[in-house]
């Protein structure tokens, strides 16, 4: 008898899943083991919350604004960003003490979890850039693009509700003596 032809189901469309090894306990074990990082937490990039004030906040009370490549209006605005978490599985957030490196270390993190099979890793930190004494702005052309990131608010993050949504700590900086409360984020897969 003549063998009928074998069927072949085409592959869902939808998010693929990178190839990382690393389990969330060993991404949160290799979060934690960089200097200043208090605590690191999987979460989903659901969670993530993205709104349109963020960017007035930036705009209308830092100076920062326009200053650097990393800095709004050169970042995604919160729509795109959305669109950018919603092509994600896992995220890594990462509470920093005071004064630490937060961006070196979400880009030396990405680094480690691209090289892992995690080929969408992107790392987010907190506030301008400080690469450059004056940043490449005029000619468009950042000078360190493997090393510059943007923060998640410059991306129409809301850090504080992403925060409470992960059961984590962050406060409001009432008065100038006050240390704030650092976060970065890695995205995964
Ligand atoms: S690395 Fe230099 S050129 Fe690039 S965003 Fe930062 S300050 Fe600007």
């Amino acid at each position: 008898m003549k063998e009928s032809p074998k069927v072949i189901t085409p592959a869902k469309p939808g998010i693929r899943k990178a190839n990382t090894v690393l389990s969330n306990k060993e991404l949160c074990t290799l979060a934690k083991a960089r200097p200043g990082v208090i605590e690191a937490r999987i979460i989903s990039p659901a969670s993530v919350e993205t709104a349109g004030w963020v960017r007035l906040k930036c705009q209308y009370g830092c100076s920062g604004y326009g200053s650097c490549l990393t800095c709004p209006p050169h970042t995604p605005p919160p729509d795109q960003m959305r669109t950018v978490l919603d092509g994600y599985n896992r995220a890594l957030l990462i509470h920093f003490t005071p004064g630490s490196k937060v961006k070196a270390t979400v880009v030396a993190l990405e680094r480690d979890i691209f090289l892992r099979g995690a080929w969408k890793a992107f790392g987010l930190g907190a506030g301008p850039c400080y690469l450059c004494k004056n940043c490449a702005l005029p000619d468009g052309q950042c000078r360190h693009p493997e090393d510059a990131r943007p923060s998640m608010e410059a991306c129409g993050i809301d850090v504080y509700t992403t925060v409470h949504n992960a059961g984590m700590h962050i406060e409001v900086v009432r008065i100038h003596q006050q240390c704030p409360d650092f976060y970065g984020l890695v995205l995964i897969d």
